[in-house]
């Protein structure tokens, strides 16, 4: 018997944990928190429902419930990855080979902690064993680099887990390709994300008519081509095609983005063919005079026609010393209302009369790129979350010859 357990995220977006087991073995999907909370005490952060109710796993010397377990990353989102920072156990954890370059070279140029656990690489389409379960990643399309879709079976039952997904980005055959090989594997159970649903179509354009990254780029060629003040973009450095699109548009038009030495460092150690401009610091180390080429704030803001600069929230004050210049928000943290530093962001744009765009694309689907999902995938069971609405998903999707289905937390189902 193969059991499977919900044990977090039901009704959130993202903190999506589960948990798939059979006597001996288990996989655990997704490992993140939704919410940065000061609580450090384990008890406490399970208590909240912050951290999975899996005690054994964030004590010492605990003894292992299972001969064979692993814990599986969707991507590196800290809402599929947070709680991994709680970790005391080795059990070992899986993300695909892209986002395991990725982790290294973020954890390499200060983008990100490391996080010392038992990490391992997959390959796309190729089957790990974890006892009597096998895990498949596949490469999916989401705004993180190397994200996956998970296939789990136990030789009878099979289990997939979308991950974040949109169908309006780059690689819409990578999806297309999990979709069928979901269909193939007539999957008893499939979880889907449901983010779209959690808001009002009307209130959320970018749920119902989508900008794709292609769109992304086309707005900031004509900003390149006709705003004389000075391009500032905040871009989230986990979409790193994204990073590299802004530097080839920017090039290609010869007003290169002036990057942050981390944010240099990451483009150069994935593109060292890329021509990359970095902002003037003693930092700068000789490989970095070798790989990147130097320009200072003083010529930035002499020239502002012929930069774009690259700024995290971290280096806002750096806005300061500019001159007039066009805020282009394109994902970076911080990344809406619901995280106070927005407010921040905004009053400080106020105060430098600086203009805001909105420059971003989602990294999930629509509605009705969901229903679709849902549909061409076919499983006996889909089930919603990841999501504010996830009742929602379920209304929309009744028509699909398909069993629907809300998790409960915490409730073990049984195949
Ligand atoms: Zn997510």
């Amino acid at each position: 018997m193969t059991t499977v357990r919900f044990l977090n995220g039901l009704s959130t977006i993202g903190g999506n944990i589960m948990e798939i087991a059979t006597e001996t073995s288990r996989v655990i999907m997704d490992f993140g928190m939704t919410e940065n909370s000061e609580e450090t005490d384990v008890r406490t952060l399970i208590a909240q429902h912050s951290l999975p109710a899996l005690n054994e796993l964030f004590q010492d010397n605990q003894k292992h419930a299972f001969q064979h377990e692993a814990i599986f990353i969707s991507h590196l989102h800290l809402d599929h990855t947070a709680a991994l920072a709680y970790l005391r156990s080795n059990i070992p954890v899986y993300i695909s080979h892209e986002s395991y370059r990725l982790y290294q070279n973020l954890a390499g140029s200060g983008l990100a902690m490391p996080l010392g656990i038992n990490l391992h690489a997959f390959e796309y389409d190729h089957t790990i064993q974890i006892g009597d379960l096998s895990v498949t990643g596949f490469a999916s399309d989401h705004d993180a680099f190397g994200a996956a879709a998970l296939l789990v079976s136990d030789g009878h039952h099979s289990f997939g887990h979308s991950g974040d997904v949109r169908l309006h980005g780059p690689h819409l055959e990578r999806v297309h390709n999990w979709i069928n090989a979901f269909r193939a594997a007539h999957l008893d159970l499939f979880m889907l994300e449901g983010t779209s649903f959690s808001f009002e179509p009307k209130q959320n354009l970018e749920f119902s008519e989508p900008v794709s990254e292609d769109d992304v780029q086309r707005t900031f060629r004509q900003l390149i081509q006709n705003d004389e003040r000075l391009l500032v973009i905040n871009p989230y450095p986990r979409n790193l095609e994204r990073l590299l699109r802004f530097n080839q548009t920017a090039n290609a038009y010869n007003r290169p983005v002036v990057w942050e030495l981390p944010y240099a460092r990451l483009l150069s150690s994935f593109y060292p063919e890329a021509l990359i401009h970095v902002q003037e610091t003693e930092r700068l180390n000789k490989q970095d005079f070798a790989m990147l080429i130097p320009v200072s704030m003083s010529t930035i803001q002499h020239e502002p026609e012929r930069f774009c600069l690259q700024n995290s929230y971290a280096d806002l004050q750096v806005l300061s010393r500019c001159p007039k210049f066009l805020y282009l928000h394109s994902n970076g943290e911080p990344l809406g209302n619901y995280d106070p530093r927005y407010m921040k962001l905004q009053e400080f744009l106020a105060q430098h009369h600086a203009e805001y765009q909105y420059l971003g694309s989602s990294g999930h689907a629509t509605r009705n790129a969901l229903i679709a999902i849902a549909k061409n995938v076919n499983a006996q069971t889909t089930g919603i979350w990841h999501s504010f609405h996830p009742e929602a998903a379920v209304a929309a999707m009744s028509e699909l010859d398909t069993h629907l289905f809300l998790p409960n937390y915490d409730e073990i189902y049984s195949f």
